[in-house]
């Protein structure tokens, strides 16, 4: 039989194998479905019968912060045994599970690992996660999230790459490059699309977004993935524009498949197949899963309307057969990829081999240290080693699940250290006084006797990820009050935030002497905060989202359009955030001079170098974020007042200096933009060279008819 030849190319197999299949084994095919004790039997019997797409290793939709049972190699096999040796034509199932930031080894949440702008550290991590993932047997993972997010009410922010959409492009290619290319594993591009733009910030909501924004903001990420060859998308939950994504052919089809040239497939999320009768958008079932299908959404995930009703609407004619064709081989062409027909098992000693092994968790170490971003140090940190007594409280003290984040469901916390721990180790010069009793007045005789404060509050993982939103973004109670009350001893206070996602520490800024963002920093985090505070590694990451004063300036995004009247103002507070998007500090110091461009003017089909000076003015080693902005000055429809079109992450020495430069041309100088299209439009731009979005170095350039 040619399809279970791998001499023969995998269109030729796949062809091969669409031929011998019945209506029923196809439709199979499209399902996936979670096994739990309760239906086991039943599924086993409905593979014998007629096969079945893929097995989602996850019982709720919420397993982002349940416990999750582990996926065991040997009920895997059993499963996979079944398919591939008792089904009539013995293909194998696909098994898919969320493996968000990590495995075994868990790195920091995705908006941590943006705050790093480095691809190669993404690529790295996603590359670990999905080699752990894959000698456990799991040949499918649903990241990378590519929403991007702009509101830090919304739970799933933890899971975004954050606000920026070329931040986001760049880390999604990596991501992709990470599961597909190292690790041998599909990657899924979700939640297509705009599901980030929920209505304050409430999970599900609804979304509104104009199509020249749902192109120039929230696409890029996706179509980034896409290039990168992403094997499979996964439609949202949501409704954009007053239609269900999930039932919405303009996007699944029209966008995703013909204007991105998405070739792979698309599977819906948790039940938003069903959830179309929620929407009010389907009467029963069977349309719902004739509106998903023809929509263009592949595969569902568990609601079962295309088994109950696909076939019946084949013989009717409201489903296509060649459209059912269609998705089936987009289907088998992933199987033949991930080489599922040649090896389906997972072995248990590869696994054991493969696991949290002390190189993933020197990587995640060193990548969590990349990821936490010094928002405030008057001089505190780093932190000289030897003979001081410092006080490690708060009530991050001895937190293990927590540093973790949402979505580690495979994480090990018993072996996640706490920073206590990590701080001790790391200070074993030092006195490390803890106080894990949580009392406010315990901590506070801890500290009042040390020489040093170091104070970790923040969010639990239980206060983000699905369905966990928050109205208010301060620190969760009392948590202001405990830093008052520390800084009213007059100690040097550093303190550290666990969070996953921006915070208000408008409060906090002026009591502290430093603070460090640590994020949900993975297995290894409470390593990395020791190995900031201790100057044993540098801080070099940035901020990949705004973050606001307070909840009513949100969506405090740096990339705004400029507006009619320019002298816009709140009554009770600054319009600028806190913190731009892009800011974070090192221990050393960074200056930017001579910016220069390569030509003052150019042609549409021509580019320009922009480049400036950066040198290393401090007294330390270090890395920094050389950030490049654009504004194009007059368009003719409403642009942002910038745009980061380009970002390195250089190291440099104590008093080297390094020439940076970007290059812009057509991509990076067009939008989409009037009659629906991308376009260059002449005139003036705008750049600046910097270390945030505020940059202030810059020059300018002209765009010639
Ligand atoms: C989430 C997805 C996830 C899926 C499978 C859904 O609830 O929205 O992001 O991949 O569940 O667990």
């Amino acid at each position: 039989m040619k399809y279970k030849n791998p001499e023969f190319s995998i269109p030729e197999r796949v062809e091969d194998l669409l031929a011998r299949m019945s209506l029923v084994e196809k439709i199979a095919q499209l399902a996936q479905i979670s096994v739990t004790h309760r239906n086991r039997g039943e599924v086993i019997g409905r593979i014998r019968e007629t096969g079945l797409g893929s097995r989602i290793l996850a019982e709720s939709n919420l397993a982002g912060n349940g416990s999750e049972q582990a996926a065991e190699i040997e009920d895997l096999n059993e499963l996979q045994r079944i398919a591939v040796e008792e089904s009539r034509l013995g293909i194998p199932l696909l098994h898919g599970r969320d493996v968000i930031h990590g495995y075994r080894t868990i790195f920091p949440i995705p908006l941590g690992l943006a705050a790093s702008f480095d691809p190669a550290l993404v690529e790295e991590s996603f590359a670990i996660a999905g080699g752990e993932a894959a000698s456990a047997g799991i040949h499918w993972s649903f990241a990378p999230m590519l929403d991007i997010s702009r509101d830090p009410r919304w739970g799933r922010i933890i899971e975004s790459f954050g606000e920026d959409p070329l931040l986001a492009a760049r880390l999604a290619e990596a991501a992709v490059a990470g599961f597909q290319d190292k690790a041998g594993i599909l990657a899924c591009a979700k939640h297509y699309i705009g599901y980030g733009a929920a209505e304050a910030g409430r999970d599900y909501n609804t979304a509104e977004i104009s199509d020249n924004t749902l192109r120039n903001i929230y696409l890029p990420p996706f179509k980034a993935a896409i290039r990168a060859g992403a094997g499979s998308v996964m439609s949202g939950f949501h409704d954009l524009n007053g239609e269900a994504v999930s039932a919405s052919r303009y996007l699944l089809s029209e966008v995703l498949r013909e204007e991105l040239g998405f070739e792979g497939f698309v599977v819906s999320d948790w039940g938003s197949v069903s959830d179309l009768l929620h929407h009010r958008v389907a009467v029963d079932r069977r349309e719902a899963g004739k509106l998903a299908f023809n929509a263009g959404v592949d595969m569902e995930m568990v609601s079962e309307c295309y088994r109950e009703h696909l076939a019946e609407l084949v013989e009717t004619g409201e489903v296509d057969q060649k459209t059912i064709d269609d998705s089936v081989r987009r289907i088998l062409t992933a199987k033949f990829y991930l080489g599922l027909f040649e090896q389906p098992y997972a072995s248990r000693q590869e696994f054991e081999r493969r696991q949290f092994t002390p190189a993933n968790r020197e990587a995640a170490r060193r990548a969590a240290a990349s990821c936490m971003v010094l928002i405030k140090n008057n001089g505190l940190l780093p932190i000289t080693k030897g003979g001081r007594k410092i006080a490690v409280i708060g009530p991050f003290t001895d937190q293990r699940r927590a540093l973790l984040g949402s979505w580690a469901i495979d994480g090990l916390i018993d072996e996640t250290p706490t920073l206590f721990e990590a701080m001790r180790q790391v200070f074993a010069g030092d006195e490390i006084v803890a106080c894990a009793s949580g009392l406010a007045d315990e901590m506070l005789i801890s500290a009042a006797g040390a020489d040093l404060v170091v104070l970790a509050v923040g969010e639990s993982n239980a206060r983000n990820g699905e369905n966990n939103c928050v109205a208010s973004l301060a620190l969760p109670a009392g948590q202001v009050e405990l830093v008052k009350a520390v800084a009213g001893l007059g100690k040097p206070l550093a303190l550290v935030v666990f969070a996953g996602r921006p915070v208000l520490l408008s409060d906090v800024l002026p009591l502290t002497d430093a603070i460090l963002y640590a994020w949900h920093p993975g297995s290894m985090g409470a390593f990395a905060v020791a190995d900031l505070l201790a100057g044993d590694a540098q801080p070099s990451a940035k901020l990949p989202v705004s973050f606001p004063r307070a909840e009513g300036q949100v969506p405090a995004h740096y990339n705004r359009k400029s507006t009619g009247k320019a002298y816009f103002k709140y009554l009770d507070m600054q319009a600028a955030p806190l913190f731009p998007f892009g800011y974070g500090l090192s221990y050393t110091r960074f200056t930017f001079s001579e910016i220069q461009v390569s030509s003052p003017s150019i042609l549409p089909t021509g580019h320009v170098e922009v480049s400036v000076l950066v040198t290393n003015s401090g007294a330390r080693d270090g890395k920094v974020v050389v950030q490049c902005y654009l504004e194009d000055v007059v368009s003719r429809l409403t642009r942002p007042e910038r745009e980061l079109k380009g970002f390195q992450k250089i190291e440099l020495k104590v008093g080297e200096t390094r020439r940076v430069s970007f290059k812009l041309g057509n991509e990076e100088l067009s939008y989409y933009g009037f009659n629906g299209r991308w376009s260059l439009e002449p005139g003036e731009f705008k750049v600046w060279i910097g270390e945030d979005s505020q940059a202030s170095l810059g020059t300018s350039f002209r765009v010639e008819e």
